[in-house]
């Protein structure tokens, strides 16, 4: 399979415009607030979404984060009408990274949550969705870019967690979910540049 051009090749310098990462493909989103002041932003959070569930490259990710998303076009999002989200990132089946919202900016990804011993977990953490579903697998494509966007997030934030939407708010949401391989993501970032010292979610719970 060839790497699409928009999909940052693993070895690309990472190239920051303030909280915009150049090689993402920027689609802004107007649903962001300010960070707290003196947030340390030291956590990612991991997600997965599509819409309709299960239908990949439809776009309609894309059309939600940015409100555009036609309520009418599909049963399920009956469920979810009117609601107001966002990601910092989005990472496609293909590899390719987008990004909705500057990472100085608080996006509206995590709602009511804890972790690391603090709650309101969006106020100090970047959000990246993974294209996908709970339970099923995701594409190579996708750890090559969560590693480098990883690594390129470090390079400008003081970023020393990762865990998943389902770690950060338990009994409430479930994604990435079980399809998503936690040690491949671990081994991943420990053969990359060692720019940051992640700390997973423990095993017991992944
Ligand atoms: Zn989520």
């Amino acid at each position: 399979m060839t790497r699409p051009e928009s999909a940052p090749h693993a070895t690309a310098t990472p190239h920051w415009n303030g909280g915009w990462l150049a090689q993402a493909k920027h689609l802004p989103s107007p649903n962001f607030g300010p960070r707290p002041a003196r947030a340390s932003i030291d956590l990612v959070v991991v997600h997965s979404i599509s819409l309709p569930p299960g239908q990949y490259g439809t776009g309609a990710v894309q059309q939600l984060f940015t409100n555009q998303l036609d309520w009418d076009a599909h049963p399920y999002y009956q469920g979810i009408r009117g609601i107001e989200v966002s990601s910092h990132f989005f990472i496609a089946r293909d590899g390719v990274i987008w990004q909705f919202v500057d990472c100085d900016a608080r996006a509206w990804h995590a709602g009511i949550s804890q972790w690391r011993g603090r709650d309101r977990c969006n106020d100090d953490s970047i959000g990246i969705e993974l294209e996908g579903l709970e339970g099923l697998t995701f594409e190579t494509a996708q750890y090559a870019s969560l590693q480098w966007l990883s690594t390129a997030i470090a390079a400008r934030y003081p970023v020393a967690f990762i865990a998943g939407h389902e770690h950060i708010a338990p009994g409430r949401k479930r994604d990435p979910g079980p399809g998503f391989d936690w040690q491949r993501l671990q081994a991943l970032l420990a053969s990359g540049q060692a720019t940051a010292h992640w700390q997973l979610p423990p095993p017991a719970t992944r």
